[in-house]
């Protein structure tokens, strides 16, 4: 992980040094992304089914957050039993349930969902229509003849290896980590850390990650039941809780492991990559075996538009500034 920042001049912030080498990749990467979109808006066959794709998904994830969050009693239950755990065994007891860190994330919270009831399905709708139309002949069929248990636990370990393996991607090509960093900006962690994550983050773990999914196929039931378990987990682990799993720590990330993943001291940086599993960082060499501490987390560079320590609820303007934050430290690497 790089989370090195030019030296400041005296007594100033760093110089924002434009590296035309960087801005042309960041370029580049977008203009790519733009013209596969053009070239397949520009077939008719997939613009008449575009709509009716998107009209689908877009029903679909109302009904997903209307059942996930609004009018979900699970929802509730989980988020007073994990702010109990959070008061009664803290990691960071000096943190409080509402910390700054935790009032920034809320701002988070509608930003994502808005992100992903609009921009993040049109991404997958179109890259699932560009994998319908030029890469089809990669599907598994051998997958679909299985019965039905076989193929959700082959897609539940599949997704979650491909989601290490992008992970580890993100945090070792400088130009992904910029994105990624504003998730492991924050010093806080908590429940609602899960929802701060840059889109173009978002956008590059679902490009690399859907594709090797479609190839298995799965059921639209089954990848929104799996997701929807993952979140659960995901949440559960950033929140601040003072626990390892006991023996499930073998198997599963924990919000033991994964502050360990989010930790400022640089003897833990690059590890812990996992996402439900923890099978994945024990079989490739990236599990750190300390699992009684509970490291400071956040992110070494000083030009990050941290959130500040005032009374307000949280910044609207922190939150712009944080996601402007990743193309100015592309573009002002050494
Ligand atoms: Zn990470
Ligand atoms: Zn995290």
């Amino acid at each position: 992980m790089n989370t090195t920042t030019p030296a400041a001049p005296e007594g100033g912030r760093p110089l924002a040094r434009i590296h035309w080498r960087n801005v042309s990749l960041l370029g580049g990467s977008l203009a790519a992304l733009a013209s596969l979109f053009v070239v397949l808006l520009r077939d008719p066959a997939v613009t008449a089914s575009l709509g009716d794709r998107l009209t689908a998904t877009f029903g679909e994830l109302g009904k997903a957050l209307r059942e996930e969050f609004f009018l979900n009693p699970w929802f509730y239950a989980v988020v007073a039993g994990v702010l109990l755990l959070e008061r009664l065994i803290p990691a960071d007891p000096g943190q409080g349930l509402l910390s700054k860190g935790a009032r920034q994330d809320l701002v988070w919270v509608p930003f994502k969902l808005l992100v992903h009831a609009s921009f993040i399905p049109a991404v997958i709708v179109l890259l699932r229509l560009g994998y319908d139309r030029y890469l089809g002949f990669l599907t598994i069929d051998a997958v679909a003849s299985w019965p039905a248990p076989g193929r959700i636990v082959l897609a539940v370990l599949w997704g979650d290896f491909l989601f290490w393996l992008i992970h580890y991607i993100r945090h070792k090509v400088f130009f992904l980590w910029c994105f990624h960093a504003v998730h492991h900006s924050q010093k806080e962690l908590n429940f609602f850390t899960e929802y701060r994550v840059h889109p173009i983050d978002d956008v590059f773990a679902i490009t690399l990650g859907v594709i090797p999914i479609l190839m298995l196929e799965p059921s639209f039931v089954t990848v929104t039941a799996i997701v929807w378990v993952r979140h659960w987990h995901t949440r559960i682990c950033h929140s601040n809780i003072r626990t390892n799993f006991g023996p499930l720590k073998y198997i599963l990330v924990t919000p033991q492991s994964h502050r360990v993943h989010h930790s400022v001291d640089e003897v833990h940086h690059d590890k812990n990559f996992g996402l439900t599993f923890s099978i994945w960082d024990h079989l490739f060499g990236t599990q750190h075996r300390e699992y009684d501490i509970y490291p400071e987390t956040g992110i070494n560079d000083r030009d990050f538009p941290f959130e500040q320590n005032r009374r307000s609820f949280a910044s609207l303007n922190t939150l712009l500034s944080q996601l402007i934050y990743p193309f100015q430290a592309v573009s002002r690497r050494d």
